[in-house]
C-alpha cells in the first residue's frame, strides 16, 4: 500500500501537475498509455477536494469497464478521498435511475432485462421471419446495441446503417424491423436493457427540470477516464449531467480506441478544445509504467497504424530502468502454448513476482478455458476477469440467496458491523478467514471472499457518505444486485485471465499476450481497414499493460496434431529487434512424448508413430509379449 502523499501534487511531473492543479473548468489530457492519466485525474480530484473547491460527494468520475472503475476507486481510497463516486457510465446511470424512477414513471415496476436479452431478440426475429440461431441473435443484439449507443432509432436505422456500411448479413430494413419489434416487446413487458439505462437517465434529466436541478446540485465536478471510448449516448448523458456547466476533466488516448465497432469514438476527445476553447490542454508522453524495452515495442506497434490524427501522434518516452526484453515464442498448438505459459508463470512466481501481478491476455473469451486448465494443472491460482461469470458462479448465487434471506430478518438499526454479519452468513457456505488448500474448496472460498471484501468496501463507502446511519444487509444486497447488473467483478488475488478489452486501463508486472495468430489477432471477422486498425490498437493496449515482463506467443494450430494452418499475427512483423534470435518453435507435449520414445530393446530413439506402437526400432525384434 503506497504511502498517502501529504500534498496531492507530490510525485507528479510538471505536465501532470499542470493538469491536476488546473483551475476548475474544462481540462483535456491527451496522453499515451502509461503516462499517468489515471494518476493525474485521481490526484486532480484529491487536489480539488483538499483545496476545498468541491466536496468529495460532489465528484462523479466515470469510465467504461467495471475493473477500470474499481481501479479509480482504489486509487482514490489510497489518496484518502472517501465518498467520491467512481463508476462505469452504466452503473452510474442505473443508480440515478433507481433514485429518479418513481418520480419519472410512477410506481410501475420495471425490471432490468438481464440474462434474457437474446430470448427477446429471438421473439422479435421470429416475428420478422429471420433465423433464430444463437449466432444470428447475437449479431442482431449487437447491432441494436450499436444503434442505441449511436442514438439511432429503428426508423433511422436503415439509412444510417447503409451510410456507415454496417453489415451483419441481413438487409438493413429487416434488421430495423427486428429492432423495432424488440423495443416494442420490451416495453410491453416493462423491461429495460442496459442501453435504456443511459437513454432513460438522459431523458429524465432533459425532460424533468426538478430532477435535473436536484442532480446538478448534488454533482458539480465530472471526470471521465478513457474518454477516447465514449459513445454518442454516453456523451449525451454527460452533457445532461453537466447541463451547460463546464467543470469537466477528460483524459484519453486516441490510440487506445477499441470499441468503435460498438459506437465509441475518439472524436469528442480530439475535438474537445473546439468545443471548449478555454480548456486547459495537457499532453503526457513520459511513460512511467513500462520498461524502455516494452515502451519501444509499443511505439513500434502503434507507429504502424494508418491515418492517425494529430492528437494521437504521441511518442512515448520510457522513464523506468531497463528490464528484460520482450520474448516472442511460437508453438505447435494451443495446449502446448498454454502449458508453456503456465510453466513460465510458475517460474516468475518462484522468482518472487506475486500471482496478482501476472496477467494472461487473449483476444476472445473462449481462449480463456485452455489457460484456465493449464494454470489449474500447474497449481497456479487464477481468476477470470469479466463480471458475468462471477455472479453466475454457484457459490455466489447461493450466497446471494442466503444474504437476501438474512436481510429479511435483520434488526430494525441496521447492522453495526456489516462485514462480520456478512461473514456469518457466508461461513456455512465454505467461507472462513483462512484460504483453504483444496482446489474446489479454494475456488468456492475465493468467490465468497470476494463478497466479504465487497462488504468491507461497501461499509467503508457507506460510512463516508452517511451521517451516522448504519449500513444494512438489505442495502448491501441491493449493491450486489446493482453490481451484478452492471457486471462489476470483485478483486481476488490470483493470476488474471482477461480479454484484451477487459484489460484496458490496467497494469501488471508480467503480461503474457497469447494466441497472437492470424485469425485471432486480428480477429477473422475484421475485414475492413478500419476494423483491422482497431485490432492493432487492441494489440497496442495489450502490449502497454506490462510493467516489466512481456511475453508474446502464438501457435500454428489449435489442437495437437492439427495441421499448421495459420501464421503469426501480421502485427508481429518487424517487431522483434534485429538481434533477437529467430522465434523458437516449441513442440506440443504430445509430440514431445512421441519424440522421446525409445526402442524397448536397444534404447535408440524411435522416429515414427508406427514404431511407437510396437515399441521396437526396425533393427530389433518386435515385442511380442
Ligand atoms: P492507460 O493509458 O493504460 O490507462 P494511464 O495513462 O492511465 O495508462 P496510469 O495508470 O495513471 O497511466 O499510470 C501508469 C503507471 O505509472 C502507474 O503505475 C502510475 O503509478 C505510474 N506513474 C504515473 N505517473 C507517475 C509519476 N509522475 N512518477 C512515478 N510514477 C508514475
Ligand atoms: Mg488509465
Amino acid at each position: 500500500r503506497p504511502v498517502r502523499p501529504e500534498d496531492p501534487l507530490d510525485g507528479l511531473d510538471p505536465e501532470q501537475r499542470a493538469a491536476a492543479s488546473a483551475p476548475r473548468g474544462p481540462v483535456c489530457v491527451l496522453a499515451g498509455a502509461g503516462t499517468g492519466k489515471t494518476r493525474t485525474i485521481t490526484r486532480r480530484i484529491a487536489y480539488l477536494v483538499r483545496q476545498g473547491h468541491v466536496a468529495p460527494t460532489q465528484v462523479l468520475a466515470v469510465t467504461f469497464t467495471a475493473r477500470a472503475a474499481g481501479e479509480l476507486r482504489a486509487r482514490l481510497r489510497q489518496l484518502g478521498v472517501e465518498g467520491a463516486q467512481a463508476r462505469t457510465f452504466h452503473a452510474a446511470a442505473l443508480r440515478q435511475l433507481r433514485y429518479f424512477w418513481p418520480r419519472v414513471v410512477g410506481d410501475a415496476q420495471w425490471e432490468l432485462l438481464d440474462g434474457n436479452k437474446l430470448r427477446l431478440v429471438g421473439h422479435a426475429a421470429n416475428k420478422v421471419a429471420l433465423p433464430t440461431e444463437t449466432e444470428v441473435l447475437r449479431d442482431l443484439a449487437g447491432e441494436i446495441e450499436w444503434a442505441k449507443a449511436c442514438l439511432v432509432g429503428p426508423d433511422d436505422y436503415p439509412a444510417v446503417a447503409k451510410e456507415r456500411r454496417r453489415d451483419i448479413g441481413y438487409p438493413v430494413e429487416q434488421v430495423a424491423d427486428v429492432y423495432y419489434t424488440y423495443e416494442r416487446l420490451k416495453n410491453d413487458r416493462r423491461l429495460l436493457d442496459f442501453d435504456d439505462l443511459l437513454l432513460h437517465t438522459t431523458a429524465a434529466l432533459e425532460e424533468y427540470p426538478e430532477v435535473a436541478r436536484e442532480f446538478r446540485e448534488r454533482y458539480r465536478c465530472f471526470v471521465v477516464d478513457e474518454y477516447q471510448d465514449i459513445t454518442p449516448a454516453q456523451q449525451r448523458l454527460l452533457d445532461a449531467w453537466l447541463g451547460g456547466r463546464d467543470d469537466v476533466t477528460v483524459v484519453g488516448d486516441a490510440n487506445q480506441t477499441i470499441y468503435s465497432f460498438g459506437g465509441a469514438s475518439p472524436r469528442p476527445l480530439l475535438e474537445f478544445t473546439r468545443r471548449y476553447p478555454n480548456a486547459t490542454v495537457v499532453r503526457l508522453e513520459r511513460d512511467y509504467r513500462s520498461t524502455p524495452q516494452v515502451v519501444e515495442l509499443a511505439n513500434r506497434v502503434i507507429s504502424g497504424a494508418r491515418g492517425r490524427p494529430a492528437g494521437a501522434r504521441l511518442r512515448l518516452v520510457g522513464q523506468r530502468p531497463d528490464g528484460p526484453r520482450p520474448t516472442f515464442s511460437e508453438y505447435d498448438d494451443e495446449p502446448a502454448e498454454a502449458a508453456a505459459v503456465a510453466q513460465r508463470v510458475r517460474e516468475l512466481m518462484a522468482e518472487g513476482v506475486p500471482a496478482g501481478e501476472i496477467a494472461v491476455l487473449f483476444r476472445v473469451n473462449a481462449q480463456s478455458e485452455t489457460y484456465e486448465r493449464a494454470l489449474a494443472d500447474a497449481g497456479v491460482p487464477y481468476q477470470v476477469r469479466g463480471g458475468e461469470r462471477f455472479f453466475s458462479r454457484p457459490e455466489v448465487r447461493k450466497a446471494m440467496t442466503a444474504l437476501r434471506a438474512a436481510s429479511a430478518s435483520e434488526p430494525e438499526v441496521g447492522t453495526a458491523d456489516l462485514p462480520t454479519a456478512v461473514g456469518r452468513v457466508l461461513a456455512p457456505l465454505g467461507w472462513g478467514p483462512r484460504q483453504p488448500v483444496g482446489g474446489a474448496a479454494r475456488e468456492r472460498w475465493s468467490g465468497l471472499q470476494a463478497l466479504y471484501e465487497l462488504a468491507q468496501d461497501f461499509a467503508a463507502e457507506f460510512a463516508a457518505v452517511s451521517e451516522g446511519e448504519q449500513p444494512t444487509l438489505a442495502r448491501y444486497v441491493a449493491e450486489l444486485d446493482q453490481r451484478a447488473a452492471a457486471q462489476h467483478p470483485p478483486a481476488v488475488d490470483g493470476v488474471t485471465l482477461a480479454s484484451l478489452h477487459a484489460a484496458k486501463g490496467l497494469e501488471w508486472d508480467a503480461v503474457f499476450l497469447v494466441g497472437l495468430a492470424e485469425g485471432t489477432v486480428p480477429i477473422q471477422h475484421a475485414t475492413t481497414e478500419d476494423a483491422i486498425e482497431e485490432e492493432r490498437r487492441l494489440f497496442y493496449v495489450g502490449v502497454t499493460r506490462a510493467r516489466e515482463h512481456l511475453a508474446l506467443s502464438w501457435s500454428l494450430s489449435r489442437l495437437p496434431g492439427g495441421r499448421p494452418h495459420r501464421g503469426r499475427s501480421r502485427f508481429l512483423h518487424g517487431l522483434a529487434p534485429e538481434d533477437e534470435p529467430a522465434p523458437r518453435v516449441r513442440r506440443s507435449s504430445r509430440r514431445r512424448t512421441r519424440e522421446r520414445a525409445v526402442c524397448g530393446a536397444c534404447g535408440r530413439p524411435l522416429g515414427t508413430t508406427l514404431e511407437i506402437k510396437i515399441g521396437r526400432c526396425a533393427d530389433c525384434p518386435p515385442d511380442i509379449d
